[in-house]
C-alpha cells in the first residue's frame, strides 16, 4: 500500500449507502478526504493507517509535509484494501472508491461489513495507536510482565489486544504450537522460559506469514488483490482431525474465549 500509494492525492471519493463499515459518518469522511494527499501507509496493530496531508490540498513535495489527518481501515473479517485504476470491474460489496492522482484507485471491499473506515482529524483527537504492545519489537522483559500473575489461559491473553495488538485467532494458535504451550494454560502458571519461547515464536509466526503474504483462509487478499500463503504452512489452524506435522497424533479443536482453538494434546503441554 505504501509503495503504490505514497505521495498521491485523494481526487474524489464515493461511499457505499451501507451505514457499516463507517465509522465516521460518509458524507463527513468524504468531504474530509477529498483533496488531500496520502503522505504513508502503515499498520498499527490490525490497523491500516493512511497519514494525510492537510484539507484543501498541502503542498505535496518531497518531505511529504505535515500530517494532519489520517485514515483508519480496519479489515474486520473479510475486508480488502485493493490498489487498482478507475476502469478495473467492480468487486460486490465495494464500499469506497478513492480516485486518486496518478490514474490510481484505491477500493475498500467487504461483503460481511465487519471492517471499519475512520477519518480523524489531527486539529481535533489525537492520531491513533494501538492499546497494546507491537510483537514484533516487544523485549523479553515486557513480555513476561504482560502476562505476569494473570489467571486466564495464555490464549485469551494473546487475543487481548489491550495486550499485545494484532495477534488474531491464527496467530495465537500457531505460536502456542510452536511453542509447546497448550492454549487452555493460566499465564500465571507459565515459566519464563516458556514466556520466552512463546514471544519467539510469535514473532517467527508472524514474521513468516507476513512473508508469504498472510494466511488466505476465506477472503484476504493483499493491495495488488493477491492471496496469501501461509495457510499451506498451517500446523494447526483448521486443521482438526489431520495428523500433527510433528507427531502425527490428531489436531484437537476446542471452543476458547469465544473463538474455535486448535492444538496438539502430545506437543503442547
Ligand atoms: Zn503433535
Amino acid at each position: 500500500m505504501h509503495q503504490r500509494v505514497r505521495g498521491l492525492r485523494i481526487e474524489q471519493v464515493w461511499f457505499s449507502a451501507h451505514k457499516q463499515p463507517f465509522k465516521t459518518p460518509p458524507a463527513k469522511q468524504a468531504r474530509e478526504l477529498e483533496g488531500r494527499a496520502i503522505l504513508g501507509v502503515h499498520r498499527t496493530g490490525k490497523h491500516i493507517v493512511c497519514e494525510l496531508g492537510a484539507a484543501g490540498g498541502g503542498a505535496l513535495d518531497e518531505s511529504g509535509g505535515e500530517i494532519a489527518a489520517q485514515w483508519i481501515v480496519h479489515l474486520g473479517m473479510t475486508g480488502r484494501l485493493l490498489v487498482t485504476t478507475p476502469d478495473a470491474p467492480l468487486a460486490a460489496h465495494t464500499h469506497a472508491r478513492l480516485g486518486l492522482t496518478g490514474g490510481k484507485e484505491l477500493r475498500f471491499v467487504d461483503p460481511r461489513r465487519f471492517g471499519r473506515l475512520e477519518l480523524r482529524d489531527l486539529k481535533r483527537t489525537a492520531g491513533f495507536t494501538a492499546p497494546g504492545e507491537e510483537p514484533l519489537t516487544i523485549g523479553q522483559e515486557e513480555f513476561a510482565a504482560l502476562f505476569h500473575g494473570r489467571r486466564l489461559p495464555i490464549k485469551a491473553a494473546l487475543l487481548n489486544q489491550t495486550l499485545l495488538a494484532g495477534v488474531g485467532n491464527i496467530y495465537a494458535d500457531e505460536s502456542l504450537f510452536q511453542a509447546g504451550i497448550t492454549p487452555r494454560r493460566r499465564c500465571e502458571r507459565l515459566t519464563k522460559a516458556e514466556l520466552e519461547r512463546l514471544r519467539l515464536a510469535l514473532r517467527q509466526v508472524l514474521e513468516a506469514a507476513i512473508r508469504l503474504g498472510g494466511s488466505s483462509v476465506s477472503d484476504y487478499v493483499d493491495a495488488e488483490g493477491m492471496r496469501g500463503f501461509f495457510q499451506l504452512e498451517h500446523c494447526v489452524y483448521l486443521r482438526t482431525g489431520q495428523p500433527c506435522r510433528r507427531c502425527g497424533r490428531p489436531i484437537r479443536r476446542i471452543l476458547l474465549a469465544g473463538r474455535g482453538t486448535h492444538f496438539c494434546v502430545q506437543c503442547q503441554r
